[in-house]
């Protein structure tokens, strides 16, 4: 059973003071997220930077950073997020991809490490910005990855990261160009719930490091995990167990340790979904029940403010404040107000009997949940609140008024008034 970290009488609180739906984010959560990573990682010098996609709001950012996590950014916009709370030099990570020049040059000016997505990239990123002394390259190892026999992800159709050919062609090239020390970094799988996943990639690139360091004698400084770890989006799912995940890099450190002398690197990481996906719920209210060929609950959120189930077809979690305690014996279909029949949060999903008025939780929204919002249909983006220990909250992001949705027009004799609200 999944319960939400908030209850009837706070959720109500929150909507009385900043309308529904609004996203609200557990800081307690996230920091616990943080330690227990840390933790099994303690026998190694380790670093994760938060991605910063999954939940660009700088107050997540800054409570991030205060619990000793980095920022990994990918574009100019998040490093100028990275930025604004307080984020500098290595505490930042750019792992971007079909880069513009201006971002380069910002990654450059604020010092951050700079992981290279492709071998093309040494020339452009040369006249935009320079090269660093120590740098990152993406490695795509083709293929599929499999664990156990299992196929995970499909590196050979993703666009990311560079042959191995090409990891060795750019280390030969950027050592003549003076970097001393370099990171290795794949991103092979995502959300995976399987504990290997870590373990096996931690493998990859150790056993890479070690053959690039022997080849080129250059010093491997760090390893880079990246994301892609996995969180319980269903109530039966068990979460991965962060402990033996730590305890299995150290075995494949260890493993090719003893097989080719790599000394040990730092193990760099850029947890998103892992770190903030289960500590933000989308609170929305009913506002219709519908009764055709199936039962309708319409709510006051659409995929515009949570796109993962229109999208992937992702099971997210819903519970009805108030009626944690009836029996779900109802199946909805649990729709936003889009004019696309995939605006579903839940389909054939057994509920308590809903009505108009009801507040439900949709769980396990903190990671790619508001950040993939947009504004279709014209839909606007809704509020963030963060939670505190003591039951506290704060409006991190007020909602989006129709006035933020005309800012961008410039349209020459359309004096539209536009009421914040109505
Ligand atoms: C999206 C992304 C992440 C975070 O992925 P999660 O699945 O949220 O952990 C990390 N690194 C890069 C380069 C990414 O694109």
């Amino acid at each position: 059973m999944k319960t939400p970290f908030i209850d009837r009488i706070k959720a109500e609180e929150i909507a009385a003071a900043v309308g529904t739906p609004y996203y609200v984010y557990d800081a307690e959560g996230i920091r616990k997220a943080l330690r227990g990573l840390q933790k099994a990682f303690s026998w190694c010098d380790f670093k994760e930077y938060y991605a910063v996609k999954a939940c660009p709001n700088p107050y997540i950012l800054k409570l991030i950073r205060e619990a000793g996590g980095g920022a990994d950014c990918s574009s100019y916009t998040e490093l100028l997020l990275a930025a604004s709370v307080g984020f500098e030099g290595e505490s930042i990570m750019f792992s971007s991809n079909v880069t513009p020049a201006e971002d380069f040059e910002a990654a450059r000016s604020l010092g951050a490490l700079i992981n290279l997505d492709d071998i093309t990239h040494i020339d452009f990123l040369e006249k935009h910005g320079g090269i660093p002394g120590k740098i990152c390259l993406r490695y795509n190892p083709g293929g599929h990855f499999e664990i156990s026999g299992e196929i995970m992800g499909s590196p050979e159709e993703a666009k990311y990261g560079m042959t191995r050919e090409q990891i060795f062609e750019a280390v030969g090239i950027l050592k003549e160009k003076g970097v001393k020390e370099f990171g290795l970094h794949a991103f092979l799988a995502s959300n995976m719930q399987n504990g290997d996943y870590w373990p096996k990639l931690a493998e990859i690139l150790f056993e890479l490091a070690a053959e690039v360091r022997e080849r080129f004698g250059v010093r491997i400084s760090f390893v880079n995990l990246s994301g892609g770890i996995g969180i319980p989006y269903r109530p039966e799912e068990k979460p991965v167990d962060i402990r033996a995940v730590g305890k299995h890099v150290k075995e494949a450190f260890e493993k090719e340790a003893e097989k080719s002398g790599l000394p040990m690197p730092s193990i760099k990481a850029e947890l998103g979904r892992y770190m903030t996906g289960p500590y933000g719920i989308l609170v929305a209210r009913v506002i219709h029940m519908k009764h055709i060929y199936r039962e309708y609950a319409g709510l006051d959120a659409c995929a515009a403010n949570l796109m993962r189930p229109a999208m992937y077809g992702s099971y997210h979690h819903i519970t009805v404040f108030g009626k944690e305690n009836e029996t779900p014996d109802t199946l909805y279909d649990v729709t936003g107000g889009l004019c696309e029949n995939n605006d579903k949060f839940a389909v054939n999903r057994l509920l308590p009997k809903l009505e108009p008025g009801d507040l439900v939780a949709i769980h396990d929204a903190g990671a790619h949940g508001f950040s993939m919002g947009y504004n279709y249909n014209g839909k606007l983006r809704s509020a963030e609140v963060l939670l505190e220990k003591d039951g506290s909250w704060k409006l991190i992001r007020r909602a989006e008024t129709p006035k933020d949705y005309f800012a961008t027009f410039d349209f020459e004799g359309a004096e539209i008034e536009v009421k914040d609200s109505f």
